[in-house]
């Protein structure tokens, strides 16, 4: 029998870099408690992803990059956060980016190649910082308190962003800001200068490592074409499955934790290891159910959203659906983990407890549970409604 995490590669260029992907993996789990413990942004990991051509693998083939697919992108980042969570969701949000920047087209053609040629030769990234105190996630259609004021040849642009992952590295970012005079809302492309500065506030229970601070913008200058008000081509935001990916790849490796030590585990008063016992043979039972249906779902809706163009769209209840069910599935499957593991598994000299952190953030990234139910309750109170 082959291995669960195999259970989607679907040829040999598939394998080959998941081959790569497991090696580096491999080493971040190593660094991974360090920088846990520390709150840490790992840095020698995205020096270690540039060298290994990580960064690129959704910039398109004409710019040096591996153009992948949806499908091939969760299969990457599940792999990735197999090692490390917090690396995984980090680097995530720039290879989605990316991809649906790639998609949607919703960039000025000139900001999209620099970004892209910058990826390839320099190792650069991109995320999005839209989530304020004020505002709640974006996602929910809050207004940003931070605004764009008009000035010569361009913006100012003043606020503070909180949940602003990658921003220790990024020398770009993208802010969502107010325009008074036009009571509008738009993007803005920022690259990092002394009217920005980070506020290292990041001290969470999980994905401590992401790096995720406020970063705060005082009349931090915007080209007038930095403005990047397009919206492109409607891609039903299947990007944001590199979410699930992650989430997916840390209770994986709970699983894989709790049936090693499940095999290995054999307290005095037992003939065997407490793997023959039939209560944890049920809970592995439990794990396999809520991974694998998990998986189905994420796997499923990454191959329609690659396969079916044009009703991309349309695709938004079953990629929210996916997400919710991954998220969810998870953190039931690392709580059963460390339910079969017992007492040791809160020691810190584990990485079970670390994992039960990290896979509790998956709730707060969007879409967010409810957003999702109610997209699932519209479309099956349509679907009456048109009877
Ligand atoms: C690890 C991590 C990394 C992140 N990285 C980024 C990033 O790079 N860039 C970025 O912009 N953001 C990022 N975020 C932020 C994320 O997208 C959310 O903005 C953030 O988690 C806050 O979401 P929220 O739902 O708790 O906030 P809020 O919208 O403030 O909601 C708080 C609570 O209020 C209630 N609520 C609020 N509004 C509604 C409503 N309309 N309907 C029902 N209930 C409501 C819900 O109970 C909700 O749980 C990150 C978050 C995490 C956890």
């Amino acid at each position: 029998m082959g291995r669960l995490i195999d259970q989607y590669i679907r040829n040999a260029e598939e394998r080959e870099r998941a081959e790569k992907v497991e090696a580096l993996a491999a080493i971040f789990a190593d660094r991974a408690s360090v920088h846990d413990r520390e709150g840490s942004f790992p840095h020698q990991n995205f020096a270690d992803m540039h060298e290994a051509g990580y960064l690129k693998l959704t910039v398109p083939k004409e710019f040096g990059g591996e153009e992948i697919s949806l499908y091939e992108l969760v299969s990457m980042q599940e792999r990735l956060a197999y090692g490390d969570g917090s690396t995984a969701l980090a680097v995530g949000w720039h290879l989605g980016q990316v991809l649906h920047l790639r998609t949607t087209r919703k960039w000025p053609g000139r900001l999209f190649d620099e970004l892209c040629r910058a990826i390839v030769a320099d190792g650069a990234m991109i995320n999005t910082f839209a989530s304020e105190s004020g505002s709640g996630s974006p996602s929910r259609g809050g207004k940003p308190e931070t605004t764009a004021i008009r000035t010569d040849g361009g913006w100012l642009i003043t606020g503070r962003k909180t949940f602003s992952t990658l921003s220790p590295i990024l020398d770009r970012f993208v802010v969502s800001a107010y325009i008074p005079e036009e009571d509008s809302t738009a993007d803005f492309l920022i690259y990092n200068n002394d009217r920005v500065s980070i506020i290292e506030t990041w001290d969470t229970i999980g994905m401590r490592a992401t790096g995720s601070h406020d970063v705060v913008l005082d009349r931090a200058f915007a080209a007038e074409g930095s403005r990047l008000s397009g919206k492109g081509i409607d891609d039903g935001g299947g990007w944001l499955l590199h979410i699930p990916a992650c989430y997916l790849g840390i209770a994986m490796a709970a699983r894989d934790f709790a049936i090693s030590f499940a095999q290995m585990y054999r307290p005095n008063h037992l003939q065997g290891p407490i793997a023959e016992l039939a209560t944890v043979q049920q809970s592995i039972g439990q794990m396999e159910a809520e991974l694998r249906t998990a998986r189905c779902l994420v796997y499923a809706a990454a191959d329609r959203w690659d396969q079916e163009k044009v009703s991309r769209p349309s695709l938004k209840s079953e990629l929210g659906l996916a997400k919710y069910m991954a998220t969810n599935n998870s953190i039931k499957v690392v709580d059963m983990a460390m339910r079969i593991v017992g007492g040791s598994s809160l020691s810190k000299k584990m990485p079970l407890e670390r994992f039960y952190r990290d896979v509790r953030a998956g709730l707060h990234n969007p879409p967010m549970d409810n957003m999702v139910l109610h997209t699932l309750a519209a479309d099956a109170l349509n679907e009456r409604n048109a009877d």
